[in-house]
């Protein structure tokens, strides 16, 4: 997909949210024994596994999202005691339920895929 290439919705005229299409599942891991602490760089070990839910565009041409189910070890710092989880920036931020993928073609999905402030990216344009 290219920016401003045309895509028709392919779940147009959907009225009923039981006949949308329905997410692809893929499963993804952040697994490990240690991690380095982000405090003080002593490695912590694991004390905990968790799993997170993210949710992606997926692939626009069919109109069918993606639900990522992660699995990701806590690690605590027998050092200074911070608790931490292992680093997932590469899918997603902290906080949002989604991946960083940009939402649409759109000029603030592309702001929020290259996370460049609105200035630099209108000097691209
Ligand atoms: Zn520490």
């Amino acid at each position: 997909m290219t920016p401003g290439e045309y895509i028709p919705d392919p779940t147009e005229g959907i009225t009923r949210i039981e006949d949308l299409p329905k997410p692809h599942i893929q499963q993804r891991t952040r697994n490990f024994r240690s991690r380095p602490c982000p405090r003080c760089g002593i490695s912590a070990g694991r004390y905990a596994l968790d799993t997170r839910t993210l949710h992606d565009l997926g692939n626009t041409h069919t109109g069918r999202p993606i639900d990522l189910f992660v699995t990701f070890s806590r690690h605590r710092c027998t050092y200074c005691g911070r608790c931490f989880a292992v680093d997932m920036t590469e899918l997603a931020l902290p906080k949002p339920l989604h991946t960083s993928r940009p939402k649409s073609g759109c000029s603030l999905g592309v702001r929020r895929w290259t996370r460049l402030p609105k200035c630099q990216l209108a000097l691209m344009a």
